[in-house]
């Protein structure tokens, strides 16, 4: 996929100060200055579609903003590398998968191809999740290299672990999202919380009349509670769960379900799971399928603002940034009881995990009947988004630990 709408919204650092935990941008400001001049590098694997992707998008410009000279750069691969990768983040993320040594050739002659012809000049190279993490190879003795992985990796498939970690401890240091996450490795591990970006396309305010015509816009009703799930079509985010959960709240309170997704540019499977999905929903009116284009955020935005109740069921989850998105426009989550799931929502504070489709479709329904409750829940989801997961803190954790770890 290469298109992709810019989000024009500003972009400075101080455009924060309001909205950040009071002193953050002054710390930011006072940090930053030790590293003014630096040259970071981001690479991941798809400008468009995904978590990462998203916050990418984000945080580059507010380093640059920031006085530190940083690019992000993607690397390119044939539709059957990306077939390898996919294969690679379902072992990863504990599914069984087989693995051949043209499977593995696959993987290393891309990131040899890509190493080639991409410019690594940089004092720090941040190289996002294991798709071009074997790029290693073309770190230099003055930068420093950290593989920042943002997916489950709390029981993976051995093999292709053993395989990454050869890889991974060639790095400067690993970053993870969840300690659970964290591995025997020879090199230092830190942690990370990702984050939203407040000011976004896909976070900002909206006014009503934004929202209703966007549900106009899907001819989803207004006048009935709405459940809502936004995920990329995959098997992890367990939309087919979702449905049935939905399935089980009906039968009791009226409402609609709308499952908003896309694809990530690489990620082959979208297309089979969303098949599924339009199976699973049969005719039922009141399910809405989305299939969304990549840039999309004001919609994403204004369905969340509309949501009664959000759910992000996942099966498996890095950390799961639709679930602080939801929070931060004052919504009650249900989630999985998975991966970065479980620190963003504090049980019975600001929202409820689960661990089977009754317990989803339990939460639902508890949240549907007492909308003073569920109105309180938000406000907790809100404030606790403030303090946490947004863009300012992340920043702050990037530059801190490139001053203290890496001794720039
Ligand atoms: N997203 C989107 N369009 C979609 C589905 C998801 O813009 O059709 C966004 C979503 O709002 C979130 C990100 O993609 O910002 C997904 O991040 P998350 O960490 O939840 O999951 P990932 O896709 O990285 O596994």
């Amino acid at each position: 996929m290469t298109g992709g709408r810019m989000d024009k919204s500003v972009m400075t650092w101080e455009a924060y100060r309001n909205i950040a935990p009071p002193g953050m941008v002054d710390l930011g400001h006072r940090i930053s200055e030790r590293l003014k001049g630096k040259t970071l590098l981001h690479v991941n694997s798809t400008r468009w579609g995904g978590g990462v992707a998203e916050m990418l998008h984000r945080l580059v410009p507010l380093f640059q903003d920031l006085g530190i000279d940083t690019r992000w750069d993607v690397i390119e691969g044939s539709p059957e590398f990306y077939q390898v990768t996919k294969g690679f983040h379902n072992a990863l993320q504990g599914q069984a998968q087989t693995m051949t040594t043209q499977m593995y050739e696959t993987y290393l002659k891309t990131s040899r191809k890509n190493g080639r012809k991409m410019d690594f000049n940089s004092d720090v190279v941040v190289i996002h999740d294991p798709q071009p993490a074997p790029l290693v190879y073309k770190k230099k003795k003055h930068s420093k290299w950290l593989w920042r992985c943002h997916i489950d990796v709390s029981r993976p498939q051995r093999n292709v672990w053993n395989f990454l970690k050869d890889y991974v401890s060639k790095y400067d240091g690993a970053i993870f999202s969840l300690p659970d996450f964290a591995k025997r490795l020879n090199i230092p591990q830190y942690l990370v919380y990702p984050s939203i970006d407040p000011l976004s396309d896909k976070n900002k305010e909206l006014s009503e009349k934004k929202i209703f015509s966007i549900l106009a816009k899907y001819n989803i009703p207004s006048d009935k509670p709405m459940i809502l799930q936004v995920s990329r079509f995959d098997q992890f985010k367990d939309p087919l769960g979702v449905i049935e959960a939905y399935k089980m709240v009906k039968k009791f309170n009226d409402c609609c379900l709308v499952l908003a997704g896309g694809s990530a540019a690489d990620d082959p499977e979208g297309m089979q799971v969303l098949n599924d999905v339009k199976n699973a929903a049969e005719k039922d009116e009141d399910i809405f399928i989305l299939d969304l284009p990549p840039d999309a955020n004001i919609e994403i935005n204004a369905l969340q603002r509309a949501a009664t109740v959000v759910i992000q069921k996942s099966l498996r989850e890095g950390f799961g940034l639709t679930v602080a998105e939801a929070m931060w426009k004052g919504k009650p989550v249900i989630g999985g009881f998975v991966g970065g799931i479980t620190v963003q929502i504090v049980y019975g504070q600001t929202g409820f995990t689960v661990n089977s489709l009754e317990g989803c479709a339990y939460r639902i329904r508890h949240l549907l009947n007492n909308p003073e409750f569920a109105r309180k829940m938000g406000q907790n989801a809100k404030e606790f988004t403030r303090r946490n997961f947004l863009i300012t803190r992340h920043i702050i954790d990037y530059l801190s630990l490139m001053i203290a770890n890496l001794n720039l």
